[in-house]
């Protein structure tokens, strides 16, 4: 199975191939063409452990590796590194059910992703008989650059530096990641914000590759954000997984539909949703949750998709975001892989921050997903109900998806089965956590934490803990008209 541009369907590259570009050179995203290579047997995976469900599920995503070399990749990925051995775990909370993707090594659903990824690139580099060094180049606003941190920490072959803006990410943030050990990693502030950082890194790129700065030097240059294949296909397992914990106690018979509710940003994580019904999940609605940044509510309501509108800067950070770059994969896919119709989205979108799909891709999408958003106050509102209500503490981001699943099911009157996906500890948002339970902020963060943990009885991650003490290893900070150089000395030394 080929990979293509989701705007030319003639520019494929193989499923390896797709992992280490990232991005195709038009600027569309890697898709397959057809959905027939890609089915499943669920009943089969009913029953089997996350890691099984794995080897399984990417193998067919990424067809390059067979089953046996994709087990030992997803054993390097997730031996021992999550804090339960089923990775994923389902908990039943009220009459709904709740995905924790946060079990791992940074308490966010980043970590399934980036735990992989790396492993797949190093696979891919070996498939492709590339013998430079891969370095990785992200700019963060906080959670991804954390879990990159840790997925390719030590990782031969590999190398990333990240960039975060000085004063924009908060402090547990800035500490989990100017703390990261590993020979490998290195961790940058710049005076600026996010756009900054992320405007910074886009221009080495096209530096780099227009210029080839590193050509002959053994190094290229890549990137780990959402767009990459390889951080989509890991995502697609615990939908099957939660599925199958589900079957296996009882609560559904297999065959049974059931509601997936997603907390929504760049569209990765509920894509990855989609891919699974398509894999023969038994799926029936997928609900897609945005805080205040309500785009995609409005474009499920509409069909008219706009990013021209005011950007609130909310309590539920990684959801505030106005292009969410993965619906092109969605839309390549109800279109029935037209890429000439999605080429034509994505210009009017670049040319005036928005464009209205056909009648046929409209009609496909209110089929399969339904849509809600959350304000700032229900947020805060829905932590409390669920804490007083079921004993269950959740994070900012999870409290927009619950609340959004709970107002579907009244006005919807559907029955059918639901499970919220969780994708934060709330212990890493734990001010606003802290508060909406009813306590008193302290003016240190980890004070807070210890304090939000006493009145829960529910204990703090060792991760996020362990920052308070550890050692700050990376203490560079420099100008945003400084990233270019900088980056040019430090892949010699990754
Ligand atoms: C990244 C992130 C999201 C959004 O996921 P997408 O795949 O971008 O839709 C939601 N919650 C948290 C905590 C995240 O880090």
């Amino acid at each position: 199975m080929l990979y293509n541009s989701t705007r030319n369907n003639l520019l494929t590259v193989t499923s390896s191939e797709a992992v280490l570009k990232g991005i195709a050179d038009d600027g569309g995203l890697y898709m397959f063409s057809s959905a027939d290579e890609i089915k499943v047997d669920y009943k089969e995976l009913i029953g089997k452990s996350f890691k099984e469900m794995a080897t399984a599920i990417i193998s067919k995503l990424i067809p390059d590796f067979d089953t046996d070399e994709m087990k030992v990749l997803v054993d390097k990925a997730y031996d021992g590194k999550f804090e339960t051995e089923d990775v994923t775990p389902t908990v039943k909370v009220g009459k709904d059910y709740v995905l924790e993707l946060f079990r791992g090594p940074t308490s966010a659903f980043k970590d399934v992703a980036l735990s992989m990824l790396p492993q797949l690139m190093r696979a891919s580099i070996k498939k492709n008989g590339i013998t430079d060094k891969i370095v990785i180049l992200t700019a963060t606003s906080g959670d991804t650059g954390k879990a990159a941190l840790e997925g390719f920490c030590d990782v031969e072959g590999t190398g990333i530096i990240v960039f975060f803006p000085q004063n924009g990410v908060s402090r547990i943030q800035k500490l989990q990641m100017t703390t990261q050990k590993g020979a490998n990693t290195c961790v940058c502030g710049i005076t600026g914000n996010f756009d900054d950082a992320q405007t910074g890194v886009k221009e080495i790129f096209s530096e780099v590759n227009g210029k080839k700065l590193l050509d002959g030097k053994g190094i290229r240059l890549s990137s780990a954000n959402s767009i990459n294949i390889g951080r989509l296909a890991p995502q697609v397992v615990y939908y099957f997984k939660a599925y199958s914990d589900l079957a296996e106690s009882g609560e559904i018979k297999a065959g049974d539909k059931i509601n997936f509710c997603v907390p929504t940003g760049n569209f990765g994580d509920i894509l990855a949703g989609y891919l699974a019904k398509i894999m023969g999940l038994p799926v029936n609605k997928l609900i897609c949750a945005s805080n205040s940044n309500n785009v995609l509510t409005d474009f499920f309501k509409t069909g008219v998709y706009d990013r021209n509108r005011e950007f609130f800067k909310t309590v539920s950070p990684s959801m505030d975001i106005l292009i969410s770059s993965n619906l092109e994969r969605m839309l390549y896919l109800a279109s029935g892989f037209n890429s000439e119709e999605i080429a034509g989205y994505m210009d009017s979108l670049k040319k005036t921050g928005k464009y209205k799909v056909s009648d046929k891709v409209f009609a496909s999408l209110s089929e399969e997903f339904e849509a809600g958003y959350c304000s700032e106050g229900e947020t805060k509102e829905t932590i409390k109900n669920i804490w007083e209500e079921c004993a269950y503490l959740c994070d900012t981001h999870t409290a927009v998806g619950m609340y959004v699943a709970k107002e579907y099911e009244k006005e919807s009157g559907d029955e059918t089965k639901t499970v919220i996906l969780s994708t934060a500890s709330p212990y890493k948002f734990s001010e606003c956590v802290y508060s909406s339970v009813g306590g008193t902020l302290s003016d240190d963060v980890f004070e807070t934490m210890e304090k939000l943990s006493e009145k829960t009885n529910t204990p703090v991650p060792e991760n996020l803990a362990a920052v308070k003490t550890a050692e700050v290893r990376h203490k560079d900070c420099i100008e945003k008209e400084d990233m270019l150089s900088y980056v040019l000395n430090k892949v010699k030394e990754l």
